[in-house]
């Protein structure tokens, strides 16, 4: 069956506050993004709710940046002049069950997306740990979840529509636009503002979650590559103290084989016998259902529920990829910083990425690691460490994620991407003015060092 027509969302997936098209941010604070440690630089923000009125806006505009659920710790969203938000265009457009994808309005978030698709009896083959973020935003950023096998959130889109600085509506498609496309899915919100996104969905699927404690870091030094297989995706929560993982998530699909028989150990760590928070000292209320207990893909693949609060609310965020084949070596020059990390972290978080062809993303053409910090929020100390880290994993070239915190140098981060000036090139034909540039950009990626 092939429906074309408008889909609407569930009515409890439409309740969400609805804003007038020319909203004068009338809140009493000043608009922050979601951890407030950024304060944006303009208050100028203007809620479409159509495509006719994003393409009016962006040709009446000078600079602008598109917002889309401000999750992004660092200031890659940030605009001094004017923001767009597509909040308000957040439908289901198409569900081709034939080609299997399904055409969303790009300010839809995972969260309002997933029961939808579920309900129609399919999934989306990955999630980040939370479900609160926007599709465009996520994907613009290379946004991930875990699993060896599973590449990024970027690696589901098959097709993109885009308003580029003039107004004018581009369409890009896998199948039809090979390099264009590769370029621009992880676009850094420079090309324009993405309208419509197209995902490849696959048949519904059920998981089960469970928890191992304390896991031994000479268990993970010698077995990595086998617990990384364990299962579909694996997360590993550390603090760095005390030379053991204190959490190892495993997220399991029911429809492969052969199954994880939950065993009460796993390589020295115990099977948890209730359910926790990465955070150990948090509720874990606000995390997805763990104990093995069967549950829908997206009510497994999120660490956290949408309608909690995700991680701690109060912190920072940083993460590195690095090439997997040096995962073990990468995690050990990180815990050699044991003790100062220590007193400013909340958590670290370990998971891996398949490669994938995206010229921006930190896993182009590389299967990868990341090494996660979620920090309390004291960026003076944060800021001092930060360095450090890099320098520990700078023999592994690392690249961090676009929309954390990191010091990496322009020159350095440009010698990580080969093809920077090609995406250089495909953003020039866009936006030959710089309308969708800010500051964060014109340093990061545009600089005299590109
Ligand atoms: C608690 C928490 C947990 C997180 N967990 C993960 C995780 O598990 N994995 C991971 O990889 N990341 C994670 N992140 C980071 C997050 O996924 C990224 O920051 C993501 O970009 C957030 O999307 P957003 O819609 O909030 O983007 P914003 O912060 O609003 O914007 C990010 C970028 O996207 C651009 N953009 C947004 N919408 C559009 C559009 N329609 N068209 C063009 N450009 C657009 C903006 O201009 C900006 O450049 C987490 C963040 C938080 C706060």
């Amino acid at each position: 069956m092939k429906k074309r027509t408008f889909l609407k969302l569930g009515s409890a997936a439409i309740a969400s506050p609805v804003l007038g098209p020319l909203l004068a941010w009338a809140a009493p604070e000043k608009l922050k993004n979601w951890a407030g440690n950024v304060e944006y630089s303009t208050e100028n923000l203007y809620s479409a709710k159509s495509l006719e009125q994003v393409r009016d806006f962006i040709k009446q505009q000078h600079r602008l940046k598109v917002l889309g659920t401000r999750h992004c710790f660092n200031r890659i969203a940030d605009s001094t002049q004017q923001f767009l938000s597509l909040k308000e265009m957040d439908q289901v457009v198409a569900l081709d069950t034939a080609a299997r994808t399904v055409t969303v309005e790009s300010g839809v978030t995972y969260g309002r997306l997933s029961p939808y698709l579920d309900g129609q009896g399919w999934a989306l083959h990955n999630l980040a740990s939370l479900p609160h973020i926007s599709v465009a935003g996520a994907i613009t950023t290379a946004t991930h979840g875990s699993g060896e096998k599973n590449g990024n959130l970027s690696t589901a889109v098959a097709g993109l529509e885009i308003v580029n600085a003039a107004g004018e509506v581009v369409q890009l498609s896998r199948q039809k636009n090979g390099d264009n496309f590769f370029g621009a899915v992880v676009g850094l919100g420079v090309l324009g503002a993405i309208s419509k996104v197209t995902l490849q969905v696959q048949p519904s699927f059920q998981m089960r979650q469970y928890v191992y404690d304390n896991l031994p870091l000479h268990e993970l030094k010698d077995h990595f590559d086998a617990i990384e297989s364990t299962a579909y995706s694996v997360s590993l929560f550390t603090d760095w103290q005390k030379q053991r993982v204190n959490e190892v998530w495993l997220k399991c699909r029911m429809d492969q084989s052969p199954a994880f028989d939950a065993p009460p150990e796993f390589y020295g760590a115990k099977k948890a016998i209730r359910n926790v928070h990465p955070i150990i000292e948090l509720s874990a209320e606000n995390c997805t259902e763990q104990m093995g207990v069967p549950g829908p893909w997206y009510e497994r693949l999120p660490h956290f529920k949408m309608g909690f609060t995700p991680s701690a609310g109060k912190e920072l965020q940083s993460e590195y990829f690095v090439p997997r084949r040096h995962a073990v070596e990468a995690i050990l020059a990180v815990e050699r910083l044991r003790d100062q990390i220590g007193p400013h972290l909340l958590i670290t978080e370990i998971r891996t990425i398949a490669a994938d062809n995206f010229w921006m993303s930190p896993c182009y053409k590389q299967d990868s690691v990341t090494i996660h910090f979620t920090w309390k929020q004291d960026w003076p100390a944060v800021s001092k460490l930060l360095p450090a880290i890099e320098k520990e994993l700078a023999p592994f070239y690392p690249r961090p994620h676009w929309g954390k915190l990191f010091s990496i140098p322009p020159a350095q981060l440009h010698a990580a991407y080969r093809k920077l000036p090609e995406f250089i090139d495909l953003a020039r034909k866009f936006d030959p003015q710089g309308k969708f540039h800010n500051e964060f950009l014109d340093t990061n990626i545009f600089g005299p060092d590109a």
